[in-house]
């Protein structure tokens, strides 16, 4: 017994060890997506913050060398101004998120926050910077409470519901016999998709960075949900320097630029007006949704009669 005692301590250690990098690193995209190649350099200073402009200079990239990915993709996110990233699956576009983070770096050109390069920063000062609702929120076995006061540690039980209640979750929760303090995930309660990412947004809120990456995956939710996780995104990115990357596109109307990016290349830009006036690319992507759109809403309806 007293031998057996060692390894259980020991174990307890790493696991406690492990709970704890959990904690101390920005949130699972960061785990998930990890690249031991990006090191800071040498007494590497911490971004100074200011007005929050983001800008992509003829930026190059290939996970592969002999695949580009992203092959000259140059954007400006103005200060607290939303710029939209739509285009086919494949395109590029997370990749685009995954290189604001610094989980990997440009092969070519740079990307800047308030004119200093995010390959010379430290990479922590630049993930506290930026605030990311990923499309699959992945939740710690742990309480709801502490799923959202995940966004920052040292939020107070009345910012935390306020938090919730922006994300339009808490009404939700509230409504639980335990309420914040109900058990979440694998071993707890099971939450849909929109839940979970209605907690991501609690989360972000929270946390209230100055930069914003939205990945949306809203197009698997029933309107209705949809409609309500739209308005929490949209509260939230108010004032905030938002990167979306939007799956439907009725959520990009209100976009101050909107990017059309196919194959690592942006085809088409502008706001939402003038690239339907185009009638390029992106009005046949609008015409197709809205199509497919209408179907969906006649199928319901003869459900309904039926
Ligand atoms: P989108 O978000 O527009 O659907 P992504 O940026 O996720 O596209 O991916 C762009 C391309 O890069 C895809 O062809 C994808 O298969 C490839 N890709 C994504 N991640 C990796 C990776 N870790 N290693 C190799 N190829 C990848
Ligand atoms: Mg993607």
């Amino acid at each position: 017994l007293v031998q057996l005692s060692m390894p259980l301590n020991f174990m307890g250690m790493i696991y406690r060890e492990i709970k704890q990098a959990l904690i101390d690193i920005d949130d699972m995209f960061t785990i998930l997506h990890r690249n031991p190649e990006i090191v800071d350099r040498p007494n590497a200073p911490a971004l100074a913050v200011g007005s929050a402009e983001v800008r992509f200079e003829d930026v190059r990239f290939a996970y592969n060398p002999d695949r580009p990915i992203l092959r000259g993709i140059s954007f400006a996110v103005p200060p607290g101004k939303t710029v939209a990233i739509v285009g086919p699956s494949g395109a590029g576009k997370s990749t685009l998120s995954r290189l604001l983070f610094r989980f990997y770096e440009p092969q070519g050109g740079r990307i800047l926050i308030d004119g200093q390069d995010i390959a010379a920063v430290r990479q922590d000062s630049l993930r506290a910077a930026i605030g990311m609702v990923p499309q699959d929120t992945v939740l710690f076995n742990d309480t709801i409470g502490y799923n959202i006061r995940y966004g920052r540690w040292d939020a107070g039980e009345a910012e935390v519901r306020e938090a919730a209640r922006l994300a339009q979750i808490d009404r939700f929760v509230s409504g639980l016999p335990e309420g914040y303090d109900t058990p979440v995930g694998e071993r707890g309660l099971k939450l849909s998709g929109g839940e979970k990412q209605r907690v991501a947004i609690a989360r972000t809120i929270l946390k209230s960075p100055p930069i914003l990456v939205l990945d949306e995956a809203t197009s698997a939710l029933d309107s209705f949900t949809e409609r309500e996780i739209q308005d929490a995104l949209d509260r939230v990115a108010r004032g905030r320097t938002t990167l979306v990357i939007a799956h439907r596109l009725s959520t990009v109307v209100n976009a101050d630029e909107i990017l059309v990016l196919d194959r690592g290349v942006i085809v088409e830009r502008g706001d939402h007006a003038g690239l339907l006036a185009a009638g390029g690319v992106y009005a046949a992507m609008w015409n197709r949704q809205r199509e497919a759109d209408a179907a969906r809403e006649a199928l319901k309806r003869a459900e309904d009669e039926a």
